[in-house]
């Protein structure tokens, strides 16, 4: 809960110069750290959010750090720079 909070007041910030590539809406930020109540199941079996096109800026910027990156790298469709750094130690 506290990754969650500072998220939301830190969300303010840029999002690190480090980080490339999309989001694949694997939607593992979606549960962090509980599943988002407005996070709603489609009839394909994927999840989306109901409120995308006003979603507030920790979720438009997720994610925003590596430290963020960290919680999802396993599924998530962005990278940091650094990341193959991370994975080589
Ligand atoms: S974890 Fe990454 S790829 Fe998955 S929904 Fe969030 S931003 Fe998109």
């Amino acid at each position: 809960m506290r990754h969650k909070i500072e998220r939301m007041f830190t969300s303010i910030l840029p999002v690190d110069k480090q980080r490339t590539g999309e989001c694949n809406n694997c939607g593992a930020c979606c549960h962090l750290p509980f599943r988002c109540y407005f996070l709603k199941s489609g009839e394909d079996g994927k999840e989306y959010c109901s409120i995308y096109a006003i979603r507030p800026p920790n979720c438009r910027k997720f994610p925003r750090t590596l430290e963020q990156y960290n919680h999802v790298k396993d599924t998530c469709g962005f990278s940091f720079n650094t990341d193959k750094d991370q994975k080589d130690k």
